[in-house]
């Protein structure tokens, strides 16, 4: 078997760290698999050496920058050879280039175009650990670039996949993906086996063990995924395809978005171009709007509710302003928050909706906005409800279980 292990940053924050994924990596090799490794940063250092830059100026040349950022990468990388020779391993490290990750030339935000692995599979032909520096690569012309903040999980991933390797492990300081935060219900389970697409859905909310990039490229290599606790030995969650998964609960999980904001268009012209206006005014400066309710119009007018990002409040705000002497009123509502209950099984049943419905209304919470698709139902409620809710969900589906 062929294996692809990752460790992030606090799993290499320090020696002690290293030499304890050492040992996890001799582990695995001892037993017979070929190991390639990909390695973050220790923690905090990708900041430190973003700080330096900014010290000498405030809008640092990009392609330098690079030249920084990838070191903290390349430290830990080579560390964990020397680690893993102490050990009496053939080991060696290389950086992004010596991997032969070709990026294309956006410096700090650089996507990967291919990766030649001739290099990569002569090691591990000759039986070497090979260690990685995540988080970088080489443009076609040969400069160094960076993935993107938390790109290193984008390196593992997009290795395992053009190496064709059985598993790719993301391994982090938490247990692996929950059924819903932990830290707002304490009876969140830790979830064995999940699909690509729920977890795009549910990594949203923040179950943040996974970069959204990570997981879809991980769909379309067809990478088998596991997110693991680089501090103890517990199993950690399988990401997979669908059919890999013999048995889908009804709802796998419920997330929770509290950074949107709503925005209530009253009274707005109801003609055929006004929806083309208004959301390609938001598109134009990039504005992602999520969830759209139109209601059914009367006089000739509507009204038009929306959810966008709530860092781009000011942003809509401004883009809105044209629209202001062709309609009612615009409300901007912040205090709002999106729960969702995901889950691939939901396709075969009906009612789990009502359900939601149902156990919200019996808690007396008010749901401003509804938008369903064929493995979520997303509901906008108040903000200081939100908790309530996910906590009223969860035992609603009995997640606990
Ligand atoms: N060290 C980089 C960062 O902090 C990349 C990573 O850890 O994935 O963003
Ligand atoms: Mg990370």
């Amino acid at each position: 078997m062929l294996v692809v292990q990752k460790y992030g940053g606090t799993s290499v924050g320090d020696c002690d760290r290293i030499s304890n994924v050492a040992n996890r990596v001799a582990e695995t090799k001892r037993k017979g698999h070929g190991v390639v490794v990909v390695v973050s940063a220790m923690s905090g250092e990708t900041d430190k050496l973003l700080g330096y830059t900014k010290h000498f100026s405030k809008i640092p040349n990009l392609r330098e920058s690079d030249m920084v950022l990838s070191a903290g990468e390349r430290v830990t990388s080579a560390l964990l050879a020397i680690a893993l020779e102490e050990l009496g391993f053939k080991a060696i490290s290389l950086s992004g280039r010596g991997a032969g990750i070709v990026t294309d030339n956006s410096h700090t935000k650089a996507r990967i175009q291919h990766i030649d692995t001739t290099k990569l599979n002569e090691l591990l032909a000759k039986d070497y650990i090979v260690v990685v520096a995540g988080f970088q690569g080489v443009s076609e012309s040969g400069e160094v670039t960076t993935l993107g903040r938390g790109g290193s999980d984008l390196s593992a991933v997009a290795l395992a996949g053009a190496l064709g390797a059985d598993l790719c492990e993301i391994y982090t300081d938490v247990d692996g993906v929950y059924t819903t935060d932990p830290r707002i219900e304490p009876k969140a389970k830790k979830i064995d086996k999940i699909s690509y697409d729920e977890m795009l859905e549910l990594a949203s909310m923040g179950a943040k063990v996974l970069l959204n990039r990570s997981v879809e490229m991980a769909k379309k290599l067809d990478v088998n995924l596991v997110t693991r606790n680089s501090f103890n030995n517990n199993e950690g969650t399988l990401i997979t395809k669908e059919t890999e998964i013999m048995e889908h609960p009804i709802v796998s999980g419920i997330a929770l978005d509290k950074n949107q904001a709503r925005v209530s268009i009253c009274n707005v012209e109801d003609r055929p171009g006004i929806a083309a206006e208004i959301f390609g005014a938001l598109s134009e400066v990039n504005i992602n709007v999520d969830m759209i309710v139109q209601t059914i119009g009367r006089d000739g007018k509507t009204d038009l509710d929306f959810t966008i990002p709530e860092v781009e409040l000011e942003n809509v705000k401004r883009v809105l302003k044209s629209f202001e002497g062709s309609v009612e009123s615009i409300d901007y509502d912040s205090d709002i928050a999106k729960v969702s209950i995901v889950g691939v099984g939901m396709k075969s049943h009906s009612g789990v909706a009502s359900k939601a419905f149902r156990a919200l209304a019996e808690d007396n919470i008010n749901i401003m906005m509804i938008s369903t698709s064929e493995i979520k139902v997303s509901m906008i409620i108040s903000l200081k409800y939100a908790e309530l809710a996910i906590r009223t969900l969860h035992a609603t589906y009995e997640l606990e279980k």
